[in-house]
């Protein structure tokens, strides 16, 4: 294919880039940024750092979570009048729990041209080292912030059977690795990467009681970035005859979290009616 199909005039490349470690540029990624006329990027003094390293001085226009809405239509218009325009995020694969969505739907809805330069993805990256069921999983990407929501969520992902793909911060690591135990057993094992392709890498695969132990054992060990990697739930609990009650499973949860919240995701779970549900919650909440 010649290059001018490769990447031919008003597209669109979504362009993915390193996720810590420079010499994980993909040579199409960089050929693509080379030819684009201008680069939607989500933080361009942090994408500044990038383009040097590669010797490339192109005009950046910044794209970020808060007002990709507004810079669409002049992303559009360019490719409309034959631009090409690359798209990439701070670390990895844009759109990956990163911006560009919204870009990339506009392109489509316009008929513009799109190309996929593929690259580095930390969620991926993880799932490759896991030592965990890699052949079906499920993203989630960040868990919510507040320690209720975030049980909530994981109570809601308790039956999957899938592995399960999380991103978490240095923040939020401990508590996040502690409420996988509580509430989905401290057996359930867990991979935990950490600073993926960078000096400090680091990846070990435990069940949730020990990587709980291991995070404690050493500040370091909470430091920098991570993805965990969750194995699924056996399938003997996620079938469709699940085997326990609802009083069973409210016990359960009533012990992580309030009735209210408990009722939520067990009417979630069983489709059995709100009111009944919460007010067996109530009954078997153990009280402050
Ligand atoms: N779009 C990116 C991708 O394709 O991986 C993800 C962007 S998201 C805003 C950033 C999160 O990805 C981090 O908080 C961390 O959970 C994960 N991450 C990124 N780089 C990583 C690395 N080198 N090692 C471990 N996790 C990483």
């Amino acid at each position: 294919m010649s290059e001018q199909n490769t990447y031919p005039e008003g597209c669109l490349f979504v362009v993915a880039t390193p996720i810590g470690n420079l010499g994980d540029m993909p040579a199409r990624a960089r050929e693509a940024l080379a030819l684009a006329d201008v680069i939607a990027a989500e933080d361009t003094r942090h994408s500044g750092v990038l383009l040097k390293h590669l010797g490339l001085s192109k005009p950046l226009v910044s794209l970020h979570e808060h007002n990709e809405q507004q810079v669409l239509p002049g992303l559009i218009k360019r490719l409309q009048a034959g631009e090409r325009v690359a798209l990439i995020s701070d670390a990895g694969t844009p759109l990956i729990s990163d911006p560009g969505y919204l870009l990339v739907c506009a392109a489509r809805d316009a008929g513009l041209e799109l190309r996929t330069l593929p690259g580095p993805c930390a969620a991926i990256a993880a799932l490759a080292v896991a030592g965990l069921p890699s052949d079906r999983f499920v993203f989630e990407g960040f868990l919510p912030n507040k320690a209720s929501a975030r049980k909530r969520r994981l109570a809601e992902l308790l039956p999957e059977t899938r592995s399960l793909l999380l991103y978490e911060s240095s923040h939020r690591i401990a508590d996040t690795v502690a409420d996988i135990a509580s509430v989905m057993g401290g057996e359930r094992r867990l991979c935990l990467a950490r600073e993926l392709t960078k000096l400090h890498e680091q990846s070990l695969r435990a069940s949730a009681t020990e990587m709980q132990a291991w995070l404690a054992a050493d500040d370091n060990r909470r430091r920098g970035e991570f993805v965990l990697v969750l194995e699924g739930a056996p399938a003997a609990v996620a079938g469709d005859t699940y085997p326990v009650t609802l009083d069973e499973i409210l016990r359960e949860l009533v012990r992580v979290m309030s009735p209210a919240q408990a009722a939520k995701v067990a009417t979630r779970l069983t489709g059995a009616p709100r009111n009944k549900v919460y007010e067996r919650a109530l009954a078997l909440h153990p009280g402050p």
